[in-house]
C-alpha cells in the first residue's frame, strides 16, 4: 500500500518571493592584487594566486603583476606586509554578486512534510521518511533503506499542495 506523506498544515505559508524568477547570489569574495617590484615575495606562487598578467621591461627585473588571490589564508600576512611597506602591493576586495534566473517561478506556498514512517518491503522496518538516503547509481536516483541497505524498497508519495484545501 502506498503511504501518503502529508503536508503539515500549520507549516503552510505564502511565499514572499512567489513568482520571482531572478535572484541575486553572492558567489563569494574576490581579492584582486597588483604587485610591483623587482623582488618577488614568498607568497607569489601557484597555490596562492592566479596571475592574470605580468609586465616587465628589458632593462631591469622590475615587474608589475596583476592577479587574483585564491588562498585567502595569506591575506592577513599581506595586509601586515602592506602596513610595514615591505613591497608595493595593492589589494582590492569585492563581493561577487551574480544574477541568477530560474526557469520556473518561485512557488506560491512554502511548506514542510510530516516525517512519516514508511515500511521497507525487504526488512519490514518502519523508517522515518527523512532518514531514507538517496544516491545516484548509473544516473538513476535510488532510495536506500538505512536498515537493510536495499534499493527502492519503499512505496510512498508526497501530498501535492494543489490537493490541500487552503
Ligand atoms: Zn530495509
Amino acid at each position: 500500500m502506498k503511504t501518503l506523506i502529508k503536508i503539515i498544515r500549520k507549516s503552510i505559508k505564502r511565499n514572499p518571493d512567489a513568482g520571482r524568477t531572478s535572484w541575486h547570489v553572492n558567489t563569494g569574495r574576490e581579492a584582486k592584487f597588483t604587485f610591483s617590484g623587482d623582488k618577488l615575495p614568498e607568497w607569489l606562487k601557484d597555490e596562492n594566486v592566479f596571475i592574470k598578467s605580468q609586465e616587465s621591461n628589458y632593462y631591469d627585473s622590475y615587474v608589475v603583476i596583476h592577479g587574483i588571490i585564491i588562498n585567502p589564508d595569506i591575506l592577513p600576512e599581506l595586509f601586515k606586509d602592506i602596513q610595514e611597506k615591505k613591497y608595493n602591493l595593492n589589494i582590492e576586495i569585492k563581493n561577487n554578486i551574480h544574477e541568477v534566473h530560474t526557469k520556473t517561478p518561485a512557488p506560491e506556498y512554502l511548506y514542510k512534510y510530516k516525517n512519516t514512517k514508511v515500511e521497507c518491503k525487504e526488512c519490514k522496518s518502519m523508517v522515518p521518511v527523512n532518514e531514507i538516503e538517496e544516491d545516484e547509481i548509473y544516473d538513476m536516483m535510488v532510495q536506500i533503506c538505512p536498515k537493510c541497505h536495499k534499493f527502492d524498497t519503499f512505496n510512498f508519495e508526497y501530498e501535492r499542495i494543489e490537493d490541500v484545501n487552503l
